[in-house]
């Protein structure tokens, strides 16, 4: 079983001195947990602040996007190595938000995945449905579509330098949740995927976290669940409290 990992997604929230309080605040709250991995990432303008402020203790940094180039002529877009010098381990990639807002669609997210191994991040690779092709019978097909092409032309070597995140996007921010049961079914199906393409043992030790709507009061039926291995929380994890039960989930 791999170490569970929660990883609170900030989104657009919080200036420096917000964040910074908001994980000096969640700090001494998880203090005494074992056996759990917890990464937050911040908006990029907070990243170097909260680095600092989470500097010597087991929390680590994850940024909420990359761009594919290593550098040149790209304005507003940052680097795997800007993100390194920063200490950040995770990148978020595929995000829902940014396939529907930003223009990321299957090939970009590819070669972000890529160049994010390639540069030594681990990228979290968002996969999930929309509600209309939940209705049509579709989420596994999406979601084969979105993990196959995603690491498309990537070498993965161990199940630590890979974590995916299935989001159902109706879930995203709505308060649905998934049921265990039902979200259970696609990681599972997530797992056998990889599993074909990366080998047993790596598709073993991959992280398939779960997002969308994740609360205290639904995380423990959630990590219940055979192939569920963490959550990616977004809203819940604004507050030090709320991301404080998630991490420390019944069961761990
Ligand atoms: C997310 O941002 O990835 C997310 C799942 O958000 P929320 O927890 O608010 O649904």
């Amino acid at each position: 079983m791999p170490v569970p990992l929660m990883v609170a997604n900030w989104k657009m929230h919080k200036t420096v001195p917000e964040a910074v309080d908001l994980v000096q605040d969640l700090l001494p709250q998880i203090r005494e947990v074992r056996d759990v991995e917890v990464a937050v990432a911040p908006p990029y303008t907070a990243l170097h602040a909260v680095g600092k402020a989470i500097e010597g203790t087991p929390v680590e940094l994850a940024s909420q996007n990359m761009f594919w180039e290593l550098e040149g002529a790209f304005t507003g877009e940052i680097s795997p190595g800007m993100l390194r010098d920063l200490n950040c381990r995770y990148v978020i990639l595929g995000h829902s938000e940014r396939r529907q807002y930003f223009g990321d669609g299957d090939g970009e997210v590819a070669r972000k995945v890529n160049t994010a191994l390639v540069e030594g991040l681990v990228p979290i690779l968002c996969v999930g449905e929309t509600l209309g092709e939940r209705d049509y019978g579709k989420t596994f097909e999406v979601v084969q579509r979105q993990v196959l092409s995603g690491l498309d032309g990537s070498v993965v070597d161990r199940g630590d330098e890979l974590v995916i995140a299935y989001e159902p996007v109706w879930a995203i921010g709505t308060g649905k949740t998934s049921s265990p049961g039902a979200a259970q079914e696609v990681h599972s199906h997530i797992r056998g995927l990889v599993k074909s393409l990366l080998g047993e043992e790596t598709g073993r030790d991959i992280r398939i976290l779960y997002g969308g709507s994740v609360k205290p009061d639904n995380i423990d039926g959630l990590m219940a669940m055979d192939d569920i291995d963490g959550a990616l929380v977004g809203g819940a994890s604004l507050d030090a409290a709320s991301f404080a039960r998630i991490v420390r989930f019944k069961g761990m």
